[in-house]
């Protein structure tokens, strides 16, 4: 007995050597206090937060530091998502990844600029060789923005692991200041087995809180049956910032017995949107509140659940009593406990909910194909993460394929025979999804003789549209035929109300010009240091394209002192 533990003890520490995190290697991205407006693993729309959300005093155009020697491995820039992105590789393996940048450094905005005129688009991503771009530690990388789809100015930074792995930064020794405890939103006790209930209920059951005098939480004792689950909506706040965050770890236990860990450390981008099997999906959309579910069940492969003793669930049988635990915890180890008295009591309930024949059954084992009215859907093997009863109907050419409150993992495809169509414009139809606006939201759409194909991983209502408008565009800080010398930036306001803007391409005098696109503002921009030869009299000529392809040029003269 001894000897095996000396040999637990031996192994335990070989393995934290293995894995051991060097701290301290990086140093701060940002010369400025970091306070954070989002944490790693923090829950969002469909993923989990890969980084630290570093806040940059409400504005852009800060330096950003290497943190330690390496090279530019890849850089992104996009419309949407990160952005401006840099990642940088380190000799210890890790990858350092910034995103919404305001623009590149030097060399490394050179580089971008080059490939960017080269392929004549704004959006590429390249992976220069690593004898190309080298930093030293210190040297300024790049500078804070607010690109993609951000929605304020900060720094979105990352540390990977050698396997693309995100991991929580802090690990790592970045240091936020937080002294304070965890917020409790709402727990949920859970019926999981055909025979379960939670206070005569066979739906999830919000419980009473109740604050202690000591700090802790108690809810209201429950009386329950069956194989039963807990549920959490929690966040946490840091000094300094108003904001509400993620937490780091949930601990679960049941009269002591663990039950499960889940711990946000590290995860990988193929899991990551295994979030929407994790939380309480239906009650995010009905209350906008992300319940992290306590227990694993099928079709969730999530590493942040570190252990499970039967899932997480726990068994109550007729006369049984027990004390299930969660605790929650920051980085800090600041800790919110909450215990939930649970009373066995067997309770038969004659089920109030008839299934609805209306209804369709669509497994998650396998593949599915559905046909209604002029619509066909394919829903592949494992799109849901389980077989669910869905309400779906057509009515002329709108198809409702139940609402948005089941998760899809995988793009289901949604096809329309539009060989009937009697108007006349059929190339300029496409697949929309209803929502709260009055145009319907653009889906991709293919369209093979006469069949549409949108894919999807959201339900809800599909209706055939048609975008017969082409986009708008409008002179922002200039006039044509006028001067233009004062400012160094040309910006033109593009718009597509129906479709969407799909490509924009802009020339002076002939010669294709790099334009950014911010699609939160509708504004394109040229900057003239990018040393286009100008001459006194300019020609400008841009053509604009919406998704379904009408498009729009748009010409004009600029005068400006000779470059
Ligand atoms: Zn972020």
């Amino acid at each position: 007995m001894n000897i095996l533990r000396i040999l637990l003890v031996f192994v335990t520490f070989q393995l934290q050597a293995q894995n051991s995190i060097p701290q301290n290697y990086f140093s701060k991205p940002l010369d400025i206090p970091l306070i954070l407006s989002g944490s790693f693993g923090e829950l969002r729309n469909n993923h989990f937060h890969s980084g630290l959300d570093i806040k940059t005093q409400q504005r852009s155009g800060i330096p950003i530091y290497a943190p330690a020697d390496g090279y530019v491995s890849r850089v992104k820039v996009g419309h949407y998502g990160f952005g401006k992105a840099l990642y940088i590789k380190h000799p210890n393996g890790y990858t350092t990844v910034y995103a919404h940048l305001q623009k590149f450094q030097g060399a490394i905005q050179h580089y971008v600029k080059d490939n960017q005129y080269k392929k004549e688009s704004y959006e590429i991503e390249l992976f220069p060789e690593a004898s190309l771009l080298t930093v030293k530690k210190g040297d300024i990388i790049g500078y804070t923005g607010n690109s993609g789809s951000s929605g304020g100015p900060h720094l979105h930074y990352e540390i990977r692991d050698g396997a693309s792995r995100p991991m929580n930064p802090m690990l790592f020794g970045v240091d936020i200041l937080d002294t304070k405890n965890p917020i409790i939103n709402s727990v949920y006790a859970y019926p999981m087995s055909d025979d379960a209930t939670v206070n005569k209920s066979k739906a999830p059951v919000k419980l009473r809180l109740i604050k202690q005098k000591d700090g802790t939480y108690k809810t209201e004792k429950i009386s329950a049956y069956g194989k039963i689950g807990f549920g959490v909506s929690t966040n946490d706040q840091q000094n300094g910032a108003s904001n509400k965050n993620g937490v780091y770890s949930i601990k679960t236990s049941n009269n002591g017995k663990r039950k499960i860990d889940i711990v946000f450390e590290k995860f990988s981008f193929d899991e990551t949107r295994y979030l929407n099997r994790y939380i309480d999906y239906k009650n995010f959309k009905t209350n906008k509140s992300r319940v992290q579910k306590l227990f694993r069940e099928t079709n969730n492969p999530l590493s942040i659940i570190k252990q499970d003793d039967d899932r997480g669930l726990i068994t109550v049988l007729d006369g049984y009593a027990s004390n299930f635990s969660i605790s929650i915890k920051d980085y800090k180890g600041n800790l919110t406990y909450i215990s939930i008295p649970v009373q066995g009591k067997k309770d038969t309930i004659t089920s109030s909910k008839k299934l609805n024949q209306a209804l369709e059954y669509v497994p998650s084992a396998t593949a599915s194909r559905i046909s209604k009215g002029n619509f066909k859907v394919y829903v592949p093997k494992n799109a849901l993460y389980e077989g669910a009863y869905l309400d779906i109907k057509t009515s002329g050419d709108t198809l409702h394929f139940h609402q948005d409150n089941v998760p899809v993992h995988k793009n289901i495809s949604i096809s329309m025979d539009i060989t009937n169509y009697k108007g006349l414009d059929k190339n300029k139809l496409y697949i929309g999804r209803l929502n709260y606006t009055k145009i319907p939201y653009y889906t991709t759409t293919r369209r093979e003789n006469n069949t549409l194909t949108a894919r999807t991983r959201t339900m809800g209502s599909y209706v055939l549209a048609m975008d017969t408008v082409s986009p708008t565009i409008k002179a922002h800080n200039f006039t044509d035929g006028k001067w233009n010398s004062k400012t160094n930036t040309l910006k033109i306001k593009i718009k597509d109300t129906h479709s969407g803007i799909s490509k924009y391409r802009a020339t002076i005098n002939g010669i294709f010009i790099l334009m950014e696109y911010n699609y939160k503002k509708d504004v394109i921009t040229y900057t003239f240091t990018d040393e286009i030869a100008t001459e006194t009299q300019n020609n400008l000529r841009l053509i604009v394209t919406d998704n379904v392809g009408n498009s729009t040029t748009f010409e004009a003269i600029f005068f400006r002192k000779k470059l």
